[in-house]
């Protein structure tokens, strides 16, 4: 009896693991051909100044809708996206999209100065031609280098370290400013603070979520504003969901915000509108 009900549950597994291998099978497959199907677009998350509360940024943000499989998330594509190897085009996709875009929204009053923040994969910054790739999204954009800010995970930067250093300082060189994405979850030592040409800290989520008074992530948080000024870096919490939250990180003199708090990723019409109503009121 037992014997029999193994043989079923084994069954039952791997009757479980083949769906799965096909949809995932599936899904490449349709990922190989979404770029050409221009079933990608950008959504946008602004970036808030704590201090003049004015937009200063934004950061891009890839979706994929596909006919069949509807709004498919970031979290289910781009880890497949890395693993094939289709990050590197995807990845360049974003890149010029977000830099013309932007290069277009700095042509509305009070906006000249409009920052784009981009996600990049280990993978597609590991490339030998991504300097390449970031002169020629500028260049065919017209946006200008210091605009540009590249989000980076710890992991990516410290993967090759010394070629990722060499890799940051070049784009530095450009202009260019450099993010540590979902800071703060790595397992990296912070002795890489010290070594890596960095520019902006971003505070991960997961710290901002159970932000309050006299909390252990509030200890935390402090700490990392703290140490992040010291060292002369641009310290951005994520994930911001509320009000408490937000005043709690004006008081640390945090100085930039975003989360659903603030606004949600807006596609660029929506965003559009964003920027219009948010704008700084010219005496
Ligand atoms: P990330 O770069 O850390 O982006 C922040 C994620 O948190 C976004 O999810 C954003 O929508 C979400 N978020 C922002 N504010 C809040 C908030 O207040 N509460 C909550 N609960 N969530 C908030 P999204 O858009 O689903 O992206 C997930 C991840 O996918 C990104 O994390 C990034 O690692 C990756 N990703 C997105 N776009 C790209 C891209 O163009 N290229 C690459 N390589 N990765 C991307
Ligand atoms: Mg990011
Ligand atoms: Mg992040
Ligand atoms: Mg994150």
């Amino acid at each position: 009896q037992a014997k029999k009900l193994g043989g079923n549950r084994i069954k039952f597994y791997s009757d479980e693991m083949n769906s799965q291998a096909l949809y995932r099978i599936e899904l490449e497959s349709y990922l190989r051909k979404a770029l050409e199907k221009n079933e990608f677009f950008l959504c946008y998350q602004p970036f808030i100044d704590i201090d003049s509360d004015t937009v200063i940024g934004a950061e891009a943000l890839i979706r994929w809708n596909h006919p069949k499989l509807g709004l498919v998330p970031p979290a289910d594509f781009i880890p497949l996206a890395e693993e094939t190897g289709l990050i590197i085009e995807i990845g360049g996709w974003v890149l010029e999209t977000a830099c013309v875009h932007t290069k277009n929204w700095q042509q509305v009053e009070g906006y000249q100065e409009l920052n784009i923040s981009v996600n990049v994969s280990a993978q597609q910054f590991q490339q030998p031609s991504f300097v390449s790739e970031v002169k020629h999204a500028l260049t065919t954009s017209g946006l200008s280098a210091c605009h540009l800010h590249l989000e980076l995970t710890e992991s990516a930067m410290l993967k090759n370290a010394s070629y990722s250093i060499e890799v940051m300082k070049e784009l530095q060189g450009l202009g260019v400013k450099i993010s540590v994405d979902d800071f703060g979850t790595g397992y990296s030592s912070l002795s890489y603070l010290r070594d890596l040409p960095i520019n902006n800290l971003k505070i991960d989520r997961s710290f901002i979520k159970n932000l309050r008074a006299e909390s252990k992530d509030l200890a935390i948080v402090h700490a990392i504003i703290t140490m992040g000024k010291g060292l002369n870096l641009n310290v951005i919490a994520e994930g911001i969901e509320t009000e408490e939250q937000l005043s709690i990180l004006r008081q640390l003199t945090c100085n930039v915000a975003q989360g659903y708090y603030l606004s949600k990723p807006k596609e660029q019409t929506e965003f559009e509108k964003f920027m219009n109503d948010s704008q700084p009121s010219l005496v």
